[in-house]
């Protein structure tokens, strides 16, 4: 990041509401200072009455770029010019690259999370796995495991017929993907190569969203909280020997993503994991 502001420094943005909380103003403002970028990352709260509005505006300032998060994911969409296709299929945009006043929307929250799960060794395809929460977050993990070729997608949620409403949308989508909305029991019972947690259990208070000890057979797990950093899920994964990921490296890779959407250069990757151990929400 140059110094100064010029008449020439490019500005990048997150929306979304509330925003205040976002990591991506320090994460990206840290990349732009590394590689002595003339441009900044700033956070702006847009209400979900003034997303149209706000994109227009956007468009006319010439922003370079933005990151979209919770509640605009989705309704972002009619507004942009093109898509990528599994953004497209997943439903879901968190990053928008401004070309020429073309928006053009992908969605790096799911290759940032499959490049997570290399910490783990781990490669969705052919693979039986089970997502805890059928939530904004579970939506993009069940279409991009499905496009990554797992075989087996089991979604338990507390809200059945949000669960049920996931698989009518993408089992047409991904025929060679088995989905099924299953019990606690069910789940507890099958072996699975891989268990993600996609809920807000854990977040606040020291409760699990299951008891792993109860389970069949887990190969690895995935908490996609970031924090707190160990979750009551990820410490009994640790007592049980299951090899295990938080979310912290979905953030770090759906930023890495990011940054590489807009400027076609590869992220500074100490950088921003050095912004984000030093990061308390
Ligand atoms: P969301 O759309 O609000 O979905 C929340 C999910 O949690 C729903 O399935 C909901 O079930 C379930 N849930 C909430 N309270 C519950 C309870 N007491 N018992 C059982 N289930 C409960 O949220 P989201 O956007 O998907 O985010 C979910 C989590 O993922 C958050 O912790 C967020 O921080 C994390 N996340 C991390 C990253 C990352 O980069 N690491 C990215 C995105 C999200 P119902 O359907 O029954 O309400």
């Amino acid at each position: 990041m140059t110094e100064i502001i010029t008449g020439k420094t490019k500005i990048y943005c997150i929306i979304g509401y509330p925003v205040e909380h976002s990591f991506s103003p320090r994460m990206h403002n840290a990349v732009f200072a590394a590689l002595n970028m003339d441009a900044r990352f700033v956070a702006f709260s847009v209400k979900p009455d003034q997303l149209g509005e706000a994109l227009t505006g956007l468009k006319a300032l010439n922003v370079a770029g933005f990151n979209v998060t919770v509640p605009h994911k989705s309704s972002v969409i009619p507004y942009l010019d093109e898509i990528t296709p599994l953004a497209k299929k997943i439903g879901a945009v968190n990053t928008i690259r401004n070309e020429q006043g073309l928006l053009i929307g992908t969605n790096t929250d799911i290759s940032g999370f499959i490049r997570s799960l290399g910490s783990l060794n781990f490669s969705p395809e052919n693979k039986s796995i089970a997502l805890l929460g059928a939530g904004g977050a579970a939506r993009a993990l069940v279409a991009g495991l499905a496009d990554a070729g797992a075989s087996r997608i089991l979604i338990h949620n507390r809200t059945v017929e949000h669960a049920e409403s996931l698989l009518t949308e993408f089992s047409p989508i991904f025929p060679q993907t088995q989905l099924e909305s299953v019990s606690m029991e069910t789940l507890q019972a099958t072996t699975l190569d891989l268990l993600v947690n996609t809920t807000t259990v854990g977040m606040e208070s020291g409760e699990s969203p299951l008891d792993l000890s109860q389970c069949q057979e887990i190969e690895h797990l995935a908490d996609i909280i970031y924090s707190p950093a160990q979750t009551t899920l990820l410490k009994q994964a640790e007592e049980l020997g299951i090899p295990a990921i938080n979310g912290s490296g979905m953030l770090l890779y759906q930023g890495c993503g990011a940054f590489t959407f807009w400027t076609g250069k590869q992220a500074p990757e100490a950088v921003m994991q050095e912004q984000l151990l030093g990061w308390k929400e």
